[in-house]
């Protein structure tokens, strides 16, 4: 019998897995060196955490109007959230030239490097975001102080996940970022299937509030965001026991998706 070629998407897959330097961290800033550079975004150091610089980007076109918030690695073994987020940075260098626009690459290199949820100290930096203590906590406040962000965006993945999903705490009632932007992604990873995420109510895959704080022990980055800012802030989550090639094209799909959306 003859035996059957993989299909491109396969062997571009296996490529992409067996080439990726997706917890190399002093590649990743280089990388983002050169995108800032290219897109004439201002960088800077805003911490270091656990021997490593904690970067935040700003682009030029900061005045020019609402700008959009967008974080990955701020849990270090969800890779594909950071690859994700500069590969897209990488082919969209006019575009965030023009737009204007903050970013974190990566907000727990430590723990991107050292494959693990938590940061050096042992803490999960997504339940910190109330602690106005912590180094990082500070630097991050003191970052976007002078900002308002109408929409941010924070990517993650999730271990337990059988498929994309969403929490969409979004203000205004009549309108939703989600299925649009799910619509896009799902071409890569289908969606979540359960009804029930983190005990929460899904809904085609997106867990949607419109007002209220949701109770958790410790604040996350997204909640705390929506708490203070009042806009609509979006937690993209990919299934991290899927392959990494197609959850990095997921989280690029979510991110061109929300720039043109947000245009
Ligand atoms: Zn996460």
């Amino acid at each position: 019998m003859r035996k059957r070629l993989p299909t491109s998407s396969v062997i571009d897959a296996n490529c992409y897995q067996s080439s990726h330097r997706a917890h190399d961290y002093a590649e990743i800033v280089r990388r983002w060196k050169a995108v800032a550079k290219a897109a004439k975004l201002r960088i800077e150091v805003i911490a270091e955490q656990g021997g490593y610089r904690v970067y935040g980007l700003k682009s030029r076109a900061m005045g020019g109007g609402a700008p959009l918030y967008v974080s990955a690695g701020c849990h270090g073994d969800e890779p594909a959230a950071v690859a994700g987020l500069l590969e897209w940075a990488e082919e969209n260098v006019e575009q965030m030239a023009h737009r204007p626009l903050m970013l974190f690459p990566c907000l727990n290199p430590w723990g991107l490097v050292n494959n693990t949820r938590h940061n050096h100290e042992g803490l999960d930096l997504n339940r910190q975001f109330h602690d106005e203590s912590h180094p990082l906590i500070t630097a991050w406040r003191k970052f976007i102080e002078d900002f308002r962000f109408p929409v941010a965006l924070t990517l993650h993945e999730d271990y337990d996940a059988n498929g994309i999903y969403l929490y969409e705490l979004n203000p205004c009632a009549g309108h939703s970022y989600g299925e649009p932007l799910l619509q896009q992604c799902e071409q890569f990873i289908p969606r979540e299937w359960r009804v029930s995420i983190e005990g929460r109510k899904a809904k085609c895959a997106i867990v949607r509030r419109t007002r209220g704080v949701p109770k958790l022990d410790g604040m996350p980055e997204a909640v705390m965001l929506f708490a203070e800012q009042g806009g609509a802030t979006l937690t993209f989550e990919t299934p991290s026991e899927f392959g990494l090639f197609d959850r990095v094209r997921a989280h690029k799909a979510f991110v061109a998706g929300l720039f043109e959306m947000t245009r």
